[in-house]
């Protein structure tokens, strides 16, 4: 049983005890209680009854004395009523006292006498009373004398009787109950006095098993505690199933555990104790061989100190060494034998024999049991062979620099085997360092001979190097003048750079100059041209033949003079590297279009023919490029073409080339595609000699040229250099008497797909803006009445202007500089348009456009600026100040009056 349950069952059987005990003695305390109860209560209210029924009797007597004493006729009647009352209640509480009585119990007997005499008593009392009420008073009082008053006695005595019986009563039960208390009393003793047994005996029944199974498992620990850890452990006899067993069971696994850790304990100290064995031995043994300076030394040494400590009976060591031809062989260093006689062959080869083989193969050979012809060892006694032979190669990086063989007549213990293999992996490092030291050793001897030598040539050297300085000194001196002719040299090279920047300057001055100069050619040529060409119109039909051909003599001589300064302005502005280049994207078509419309008229002019060729795949195709640059070499190139042809015609041909088609031409670009442009003519051709000649400035074929044909010689070597700007080049093939063809090469971007659709309106619409069409047709809407301001601080060019103006009908007020044009914009409020001069004093026609769209009322007055310089960024420039379109000089009278007609009717 468990040490729980029987605790448990101990302390029930206790409680169950107690239980039964305060039951009973509770059982008893109350039924006492009840019997008390019920003596008291019964026999006082029986006594009480008794009392009351006497108490009666005497007040019938007491009322009955009264009347026969004191004969009251009028109280009589109230005396007997009162009396019969009384003697009613009398009879109630008697036959209630009867009941009160078992039958035939001596108290009923008492009271039934008692009940039979109180009715003689009535019945007496009864009589006298009679007596009394017919006047018989003196009987009535004998009788109640002799009759009544007896009877009244023997009742009073037998209440006393009854009385004295209840008192016993009484007494009796009281006896009982103090019996009963006492019994109780001896109860509750023996009760406690059972259950103390009954406790100490479960108390004594516990304590024992629990102890019992405690010191059994004390005894066994103790036990364990002294026992040998080698030895086994004893162990706890489980044969209850309790919770000592369960104690038990535990222990017998601790002590497993602790067998078992004791065990692996001894094993781990036998392994460390051969592991010390090992290092220490390692330790002897390589202190042994510290100091050895041979090879040979080393293997005796080692083999002799090896043998004996592994338990071997014969060793062998044998070396490495490299013969002169190269073959390594194995050499015998040092021997151990226990007789000490000669053993071992002398030397091996790699692979010759086992020991070969185990330094061929770098591996160690254990040989178990050899035949018995294979070694005998001796001993004084005598001959036996080996019971196992191991053979151990000695490496270092791998490489075998020694073998070692020992044999045993016992088998060789893992221990021992360790130890071999731990000192053969360190000997192969101190065999290094010995054959280290002897190479060492060998060198130092050689390297004195050499240092010997090397002294004497120092010695000679020492000589060789005062020669040396000797002539350092003279190069040092030659460096000196060296240097000083650098000096020179930089002076130079400061005085170039100096009148370099005066070049430039001058370049500069030129170009400034150059500029200027057109400036102020242009702006007489303007009005030059402008009167010649109204001259030769004659409008006024007064002029001769003869006077209109002069007039156009001049005009045409004045637009040969307005070519030439254009020629020369571009070229210094080439020179200068100020031509800048405006590009944006332009249709093919355009081109196609600008030279019909420009060669045309001439062709049939000359009698020439004249045939555009474009391919239809690329005629939409636009190209990012400055479109009037390209056109003015194409019209240098046309104008060329039809200059130097008298028969047969011009072919003007745009076409996309692979850039390899290109020979010969330095593209400056990054692309595969490029557009050519070639103007082929049937004129006069240019020798070959020539060709290069013709693209200089100033240079013509032929001396006579410019007497023919004029020109300046300056248009190909422009054309040349603007096809250089735009990334391409100008090739010319040319055959005399046979014709020539011009071909300018330049890189395109492609535009085809999307971005070439994206493309297409904004540069249509661009284009349409300045088509001339646009102007031919907008040249039927008339200008007459309109006011125009002309602000120019030249007056020819006023004088032309306002011809040109008024010939249209159009009313020309004007002023010499801004200012004064502002105080005419105020004073006349009536005016249209202002044609702004941009060069002029005091106020130029940049801030006079500012100022005048400063003022509210001429916000959007159209301003149209005239400039004479054609800069890159003129356009611009006017545009940002204010004004709504700009013409440059020398104005085209047509597109001056279109443009004024766009402004005049937006
Ligand atoms: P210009 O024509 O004003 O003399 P260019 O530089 O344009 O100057 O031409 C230089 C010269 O090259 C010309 O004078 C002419 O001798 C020769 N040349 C140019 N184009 C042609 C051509 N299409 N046929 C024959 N010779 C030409």
């Amino acid at each position: 049983m468990k040490f729980r349950t029987k605790l448990i069952a101990g302390f029930a059987t206790i409680l169950v005890l107690l239980v039964v005990f305060s039951a009973i003695v509770l059982k008893m305390f109350f039924s006492m209680n009840e019997a008390m109860h019920g003596i008291v209560d019964e026999n006082y209210s029986k006594v009480k009854l008794a009392n009351v029924v006497r108490s009666d009797i005497n007040l019938i007597n007491t009322e009955t004395n009264e009347q026969l004493i004191t004969l009251q006729t009028n109280k009589l009647q109230e005396s007997v009523a009162k009396i019969n009352d009384t003697k009613k209640r009398l009879n109630d509480n008697l036959n209630k006292l009867e009941r009160m009585f078992e039958e035939k119990s001596e108290a009923r007997m008492l009271v039934q006498e008692f009940h039979q005499l109180h009715d003689d008593f009535v019945q007496s009392t009864d009589e006298s009373l009679r007596m009394l009420q017919i006047g018989k008073k003196d009987e009535a009082v004998q009788w109640h004398r002799e009759k009544t008053e007896p009877i009244r006695v023997a009742l009073f005595e037998d209440i006393k009787k009854f009385n004295a019986l209840q008192e016993h009563e009484m007494d009796t039960a009281l006896n009982d109950s103090t019996d009963m208390y006492g019994l109780v009393i001896r109860l509750i003793i023996a009760v406690i006095v059972f259950i103390l047994i009954c406790t100490s005996l479960v108390a004594i029944w516990v304590y024992r098993s629990v102890t019992g199974s405690l010191s059994h498992i004390i005894t066994v620990m103790k036990q364990a505690s002294i026992a040998d850890h080698s030895e086994r452990l004893p162990r706890i006899e489980v044969r209850k199933r309790d919770e000592m067993a369960s104690i038990g069971r535990a222990y017998n696994v601790m002590a497993e555990a602790l067998e078992e850790q004791a065990a692996f304990q001894r094993q781990t100290n036998s392994r460390l104790q051969e592991q010390n064995w090992k290092k220490s031995k390692v330790a002897e043994i390589t202190a042994m061989y510290q100091g050895v300076q041979t090879l040979t030394g080393l293997a005796k040494i080692f083999i002799k100190a090896v043998a004996p400590l592994i338990g071997a009976s014969y060793g062998v060591f044998y070396n490495r060494h490299d013969g002169e031809d190269g073959i390594p062989r194995l050499v015998k260093g040092g021997t151990y034998a226990a007789n000490n006689e000669t053993i071992g062959l002398d030397g091996f080869q790699f692979g010759q024999g086992l020991a070969g083989q185990c330094a061929e193969e770098n591996k160690t050979i254990i040989l178990s049991e050899p035949p018995s012809d294979y070694i005998q060892i001796a001993s004084g006694l005598g001959t036996a062979s080996p019971a196992q032979i191991v053979i151990t190669p000695v490496a270092f990086e791998n490489q075998v620099v020694a073998v070692i063989e020992v044999a045993s007549f016992q088998p060789f213990t893992q221990t021992h085997l360790q130890l071999l293999e731990e000192l053969t992996e360190l000997l192969g490092i101190t065999i290094k360092s010995v054959a280290g030291q002897m190479q060492v050793k060998r060198l130092l001897s050689e390297s004195q001979i050499i240092t010997e030598e090397l002294q004497t040539q120092s010695e000679e050297m020492q000589l060789q190097q005062e020669e040396l300085k000797t002539l350092n000194e003279q190069l040092r001196d030659q460096i000196e003048a060296s240097e000083k002719k650098s000096a020179e040299l930089e002076k130079i090279k400061a005085v170039l750079e100096e009148k370099n920047e005066h070049i430039m300057l001058a370049s500069g001055y030129k170009t400034e100059f150059l500029t200027n100069m057109s400036h102020e050619l242009r702006t007489p040529l303007n009005s030059l041209l402008i009167l010649s060409q109204m001259l030769a119109s004659n409008k006024e039909g007064n002029l001769s033949a003869k006077q209109i051909e002069y007039s156009q003599t001049i005009y045409s001589s004045g637009k040969d003079l307005l070519g030439l300064i254009n020629e020369v302005l571009d070229l210094s502005k080439i020179e200068a590297g100020k031509l800048e280049l405006v590009s944006d994207w332009v249709k093919l078509h355009h081109f196609v279009d600008f030279a019909r419309r420009q060669y045309e008229p001439v062709a049939n002019d000359k009698g020439l023919t004249f045939e555009v060729s474009i391919d239809e795949g690329i005629i939409d195709l636009m190209i990012y490029t400055d479109e009037q640059r390209l056109q003015q070499i194409m019209q240098n190139l046309l104008s060329n073409a039809f200059k130097f042809t008298e028969h047969g015609g011009i072919m003007l041909e745009i076409s996309l080339v692979a850039k390899e088609e290109a020979i010969g031409v330095p593209l400056d670009f990054v692309g595969d595609v490029v557009l050519a442009i070639a103007v082929s003519d049937t004129g006069i051709g240019i020798p070959q000699e020539k060709q290069a000649l013709i693209f200089e400035a100033f240079r013509q074929a032929d001396g006579t040229t410019s007497r023919k044909y004029g020109g300046t010689g300056l248009g190909l070597s422009i054309c040349q250099k603007i096809a250089q700007l735009l990334g391409g080049s100008i090739r010319i093939e040319s055959k005399e008497g046979a014709g020539s063809t011009f071909t300018l090469y330049i890189p395109v971007h492609k535009v085809r797909g999307d971005l070439l659709h994206l493309s297409i309106p904004e540069a249509a619409a661009a284009l349409e803006a300045r088509s001339p069409d646009a102007a031919g047709e907008s040249s039927s809407i008339s200008l007459e009445g309109k006011k125009v301001l002309l602000v120019d601080d030249d007056l020819r060019n006023i004088y032309a202007l306002t011809t040109v103006l008024e010939a249209q009908g159009v009313e020309v007020t004007f002023a010499e500089n801004g200012q004064e044009g502002i105080q005419r914009l105020y004073e006349d409020s009536d005016i249209n348009l202002v044609i702004m001069d941009i060069m002029m004093p005091k106020m130029d026609g940049y801030e006079a456009i500012r100022e005048i769209r400063k003022l509210p009322p001429f916000e959007n007055l159209p301003i149209i600026a005239l400039t004479a310089k054609a800069m890159k960024y003129d356009r611009e420039k006017c545009l940002e100040a204010g004004a709504n379109d700009y013409i440059s000089k020398p104005i085209l009278v047509d597109q001056l009056l279109s443009l004024i007609r766009v402004w005049l009717y937006r």
